[in-house]
């Protein structure tokens, strides 16, 4: 089993040390894992930019090895229409297992926060979202897979709690998908969606859509910040994935590894 997409303490929202988040991952059965701290450049001062140093990086991350566990170091970047050079940059400068590419703002406002919502309606704010998802991947080329297409779904401030129905917006999602495949880019399914929208981020219909349209590439990732999270839901996720595809990737050195599903 795997795990590739976990936060640690080099996180801004994450206070679990490395070293207790691999050992839950051994204690979870799992063989791999992959540590993707934040680093969220947003590009209008005004708002916030959660950013770790790569010296921190390498001070929580360098060296840590646990018996039986696999531990790759990877990053999710937060994605928006004006920072790919920063990407380019921070690449440069470690040599990243994996990178998720996330998009966690819309104009600067997090679908996570209250003031995303202001004046618009679920369907208007998920759109808004995805809209900008799609602008995101046209203009980035160094990530490896999309981090939780839906995002804007497991707000606590989505009031219906509900999943994001791909056929509501079939053709953003399409035009997203399509990019991710012409980019050779693949796609998370995120279990963090689980509790909090009754459903993997995305969920089954987007990954068997991805596959339709020629795409390839699929990570599995349970977004824990905390110990008790870490592996949660993966055994499902991996079961979606048996029936769609029969296998899932991990990633070395920025190349993915196909594993079959037993
Ligand atoms: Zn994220
Ligand atoms: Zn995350």
């Amino acid at each position: 089993m795997f795990d590739f997409h976990l936060h640690s303490n080099v996180s801004f929202d994450s206070k679990v040390a490395p070293q207790e988040l691999a050992e839950a991952a051994v204690a979870a059965g799992l063989k791999e894992i992959c540590f993707t701290d934040h680093y969220d450049y947003n590009s209008d001062p005004l708002k916030r930019a959660d950013l770790f140093t790569i010296a921190d990086y390498r001070a929580a991350h360098d060296g840590l090895q646990l018996p039986g566990l696999t531990i790759r170091k990877g990053v999710e970047f937060g994605l928006t229409r004006w920072n790919a050079p920063h990407l380019k940059e921070l690449l440069g400068q470690y040599p990243f297992d994996f990178v998720i590419g996330s998009v966690h703002y819309v104009d600067g406002y997090d679908p996570h926060e209250a003031p995303y919502w202001q004046g618009l309606t679920v369907r208007e704010g998920f759109e808004k979202h995805l809209l900008e998802t799609l602008r995101c991947v046209q203009v980035h080329e160094d990530f490896d897979v999309l981090g939780h297409l839906t995002y804007a779904c497991k707000s606590r401030h989505n009031p219906t709690h509900a999943p994001i129905e791909m056929t509501d917006f079939q053709e953003i999602i399409d035009e997203i998908l399509l990019c991710l495949i012409r980019k050779g880019k693949g796609m998370e399914v995120n279990t963090s969606g689980i509790d909090r929208a009754g459903a993997f981020l995305p969920a089954a219909p987007y990954l068997h859509r991805y596959k339709q349209l020629g795409g390839e590439i699929v990570t599995v990732g349970s977004d824990a910040h905390y110990c008790a999270r870490v592996g949660q839901y993966i055994p499902e996720a991996l079961a979606m994935l048996k029936e769609i595809f029969g296998y899932v990737c991990t990633f070395e050195k920025r190349k993915p590894i196909f594993h079959k599903i037993p």
